[in-house]
């Protein structure tokens, strides 16, 4: 304890999944290399996977920065790489987590130092309880972008003019999501498909998520500020309309950006990959021209049927490009991916396919043409920040507005069908990689990385001016 009771001392969980632990671990340590105690909470499971993945070293950091556990209340399943079903996870999450959450600030009280404040995934609203009983500030990390909050709160109008739920699957294919929904203003123009297609209420699970993300907005209001991966220059307009219904917002984004200007150089060795890494792609990079590569990544939850990854495959091949392909284990629906044998013999001399890469630096390497990405916000504010631009084919949730935020106000990317063919994957990329339209999308990604950049710039960039505030925030509320 000792000399660590005059810092602050944060309390960082983040939800249980890759898309929302990379960014809160980024913010931690930023929080970190500004004075703060930090203790990073995941899941067993999740401790368990990336012990696997990274080795003991990922999670030995500095005695100022300590790693603790809860359970997430499922079984632990014996795959250790194994995506997690997101609706059971989160109703599990919300239901189990608060008993042993409140113990383990007890535990950590006690044993290390007091908790001074909570820095929570949006999603993981249960911890405000915690927060009011302990009587300590919490703020809420959105690790998506403004726009998709925008989004979820559509939800409850959706429902009361009968515009949602699809009344049966023949709604996806009958012309019907293409309707425009012009409620939102700064995001005119949208259709009912680029809302986050839960509210369309086909799939189980989908009720439960709608009802858990009305939940979770609501529970929100009470929270001392929500922070967002996103800047100013990129979304100010939705977070001034977003702050007059919600807590305060601040862009503190791109955290990759921050964090590589501001964290502590002793913590580089906590990583958060869920996956075991294959670095050897990047060194494959280097043996390619200057932006000479498409690189193809589907996150970490996505999943495809056999037949749309074949499209994918002769899309890709027929492009003639090189290409850098990331198929992790699972990322065929009951299935592992197999490949045509004839692509693969097609593409050997300029086709890379691995199962997990480190993202950010593929996305820095100089050879990197275009990203044929789910649209994930990770991976949106990832290219942004490094001005690559994308083909975007959205699976669920946020992915659909981060897609029409990307081609329709950014101009940063185009949309691919959601009935994915090989042709139109074959003159997207030619397009994208060498067409008069890839070219001012090009011009527009550069343009938003400079943005990116100057809003991470010290002492006066917006996301800086705004974690300014936070700290203080969290400093002046210390009990
Ligand atoms: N990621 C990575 N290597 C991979 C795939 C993904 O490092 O091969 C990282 C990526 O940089 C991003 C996160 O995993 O930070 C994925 O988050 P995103 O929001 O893009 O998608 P999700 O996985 O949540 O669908």
């Amino acid at each position: 304890m000792g000399s660590h009771q005059e810092k602050p001392h944060a309390l960082c969980i983040p939800a249980p999944a890759q898309g929302h632990i990379n960014p809160m671990l980024k913010f931690a340590k930023i929080l970190h290399s500004k004075g703060f105690l930090i203790t990073f909470v995941n899941t067993e499971f999740n401790h368990q996977r990336l012990l696997r993945s990274r080795g003991p070293d990922a999670l030995s950091g500095l005695p100022s920065f300590r790693f603790e556990t809860i359970p997430d209340g499922l079984p632990l399943p014996q795959n250790l790489d194994a995506t997690q079903e997101v609706s059971s996870l989160s109703k599990s999450v919300d239901e189990t987590c608060l008993g042993p959450f409140k113990s383990l600030i007890n535990k950590v009280n006690d044993s290390y130092s007091p908790v001074t404040c909570i820095v929570a995934d949006m999603l993981m609203v249960f911890t405000l309880d915690a927060a009011r009983e302990f009587n300590i500030p919490e703020i809420l990390l959105w690790t998506s972008g403004a726009g998709s909050l925008l989004c979820y709160d559509q939800y409850p109008d959706l429902l009361e003019t009968g515009l949602m739920p699809l009344k049966d699957s023949s709604f996806l294919t009958n012309g019907y999501l293409d309707t425009i929904y012009d409620c939102i203003p700064m995001m005119s123009g949208m259709r009912l498909k680029d809302v986050p297609p839960f509210i369309r209420m086909l799939y189980p699970g989908d009720e439960y998520m709608v009802h858990f993300l009305c939940s979770v907005l609501k529970r929100a209001k009470s929270a001392s500020a929500i922070v967002f991966n996103t800047f100013h220059e990129l979304e100010h307009d939705i977070m001034d309309t977003l702050s007059s219904k919600f807590p305060p917002c601040y862009g503190i984004g791109p955290l990759n950006l921050l964090e590589n200007k501001i964290a502590n150089e002793s913590l580089a060795s906590i990583k958060s990959n869920l996956w075991k890494e294959e670095p050897e792609c990047v060194k494959w990079l280097d043996s390619k021209s200057p932006s000479s590569v498409i690189y193809v990544n589907f996150g970490s939850v996505t999943v495809m049927t056999s037949q749309q990854m074949v499209e994918f495959c002769w899309g890709l091949a027929k492009s003639n490009y090189p290409f850098l392909w990331i198929i992790r284990p699972d990322l065929v629906i009951g299935d592992t991916a197999v490949l045509p044998s004839d692509f693969l013999v097609d593409t050997k001399e300029r086709g890379l396919l691995v199962s997990w890469c480190p993202q950010e630096q593929v996305l820095q390497h100089p050879s990197i043409g275009g990203f044929l990405t789910h649209s994930g916000w990770n991976s949106t504010i990832e290219s942004i920040s490094n001005g690559v631009p994308m083909l975007c084919w959205p699976f669920f949730a946020d992915q659909q507005p981060n897609c029409w935020l990307s081609c329709n106000k950014w101009g940063v990317a185009m949309e691919i069908d959601s009935d994915v063919k090989c042709d139109e994957i074959r003159k997207l990329v030619i397009e994208l990689m060498n067409g008069e339209r890839g070219d001012a999308i090009r011009k527009n990604a550069i343009d938003w990385k400079n943005k990116a950049e100057e809003a991470c710039a010290f002492p006066s960039g917006s996301s800086m001016v705004n974690l300014e505030k936070i700290i203080h925030l969290l400093q002046t509320s210390l009990p």
